[in-house]
């Protein structure tokens, strides 16, 4: 038995045996293109990869127009790659130095992007978005000073940034959408707003325009595990204490305040308890993430028994052991996302995110 946690857990919306019918579907589309057994594998492993990472941000019924837009571009990136292979291994010349200088041209290209994405948007959206991300003006004073509130601001400020995310592409791509539909489209996409994505028929969209099919994907495609991913495995206390340390560190890296360092490192240690106590042993997977903005990502797996009513360990009051500690719900509390999975005789998995500056 499985059951999930509060809202924003990664999977969201979508089962798990929605999510495998895909597989037979993403190797179809895969294999018409491949000739090669052990390429097609590898493209599909990329391709569920990428959907499984932008799950949270499609509505289920986008499942499978974004599987099938995500496989014909994982095969059209390869055939690029191999092409530029081909070409710089006619190259006698050194290539670092031409590398270092496409980087220059291409940092170069990037700010004009940025720019010119920028003055797309409205002065006031503009002016917003700067005080917020460049000057770090909070979201209250920020209502103060526009007579609305705190709520309607940041909402105002995510539909800025999708806005933002959608004409920095197309600045860079040298690119206008071919049709009236693709820019409502590209902006739902980017919101992560499942609603608007249905009203304008995205996952139709999708199929049918080759334009915002090939565009879209680092759009729907973020949030996306950074390399440097820590793990630390869980056999004795001393590694609670060791998890602990882990995430405190890479939290006071990233930005967090003392306070949130401290929340997060409690609720890692108190997720991490469990596994020494109820499984033996296990792994902490300590992660940042970038979109929609900074955070940091724990995910606490474990080969153990598993929790048989998932519900009732989320409620307060319920102990897994002898009154120790805050428990599960004391650690989702301190977490601005929490998600739980277990499986009994199988093991236990808890995501926990938090997002730097999120009150
Ligand atoms: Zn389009």
């Amino acid at each position: 038995m499985s059951a999930a946690g509060s809202a924003g857990s990664p999977g969201e919306g979508v089962e798990p045996a929605q999510f495998a019918e895909l597989i037979p579907l993403v190797r179809r589309v895969v294999a018409a293109r491949v000739p090669d057994r052990a390429t097609v594998d590898d493209l599909v492993q990329e391709t569920l990869t990428r959907v499984l990472a932008a799950v949270g941000r499609i509505g289920p019924g986008m499942l499978e127009p974004y599987a099938i837009v995500t496989a014909r571009n994982v095969v059209a990136s390869l055939w690029r790659d191999q092409d530029r292979d081909r070409r710089n291994q006619h190259r006698v010349v050194d290539l670092r130095p031409s590398e270092a200088l496409d980087e220059e041209l291409l940092a170069d290209e990037d700010r004009t992007a940025v720019g010119e994405a920028l003055a797309r948007l409205t002065d006031q959206e503009r002016a917003t978005l700067l005080a917020h991300e460049v000057s770090g003006q909070d979201t209250r004073s920020l209502a103060a000073e526009l007579g609305s509130t705190a709520g309607a601001v940041a909402a105002q400020l995510n539909r800025s940034r999708a806005r933002l995310r959608v004409e920095y592409l197309l600045a860079a791509e040298h690119a206008e959408p071919p049709t009236d539909r693709c820019r409502p489209v590209l902006l739902a996409l980017s919101g992560g707003d499942r609603r608007r994505q249905a009203e304008v028929d995205a996952a139709r969209h999708l199929l049918e325009c080759d334009f915002c099919a090939q565009i879209s994907g680092p759009l729907i495609d973020r949030g996306r595990w950074r390399t440097d991913v820590v793990r630390v495995p869980v056999q004795a206390d001393a590694d609670v204490v060791a998890a602990r340390q882990a995430v405190r560190e890479v939290a006071a890296r990233i930005g967090f305040a003392a306070t949130d360092q401290t929340a997060i490192a409690t609720a890692v240690s108190e997720v991490t308890r469990n596994v020494v106590k109820f499984a033996d042993t296990g792994e902490v997977e300590i992660g940042t993430l970038e979109e929609p903005r900074r955070g940091v990502r724990v995910v606490v797996r474990d080969a153990g028994p598993g929790i048989p009513d998932v519900e009732q360990a989320m409620r307060d009051g319920y102990s897994t052991y002898e009154g120790l500690g805050l428990g599960l719900p004391g650690a989702r509390r301190l977490m601005d996302e929490f998600a739980i999975e277990s499986d009994v005789g199988r093991g236990t998995t808890v995501t926990m995110t938090k997002w730097v500056g999120v009150r």
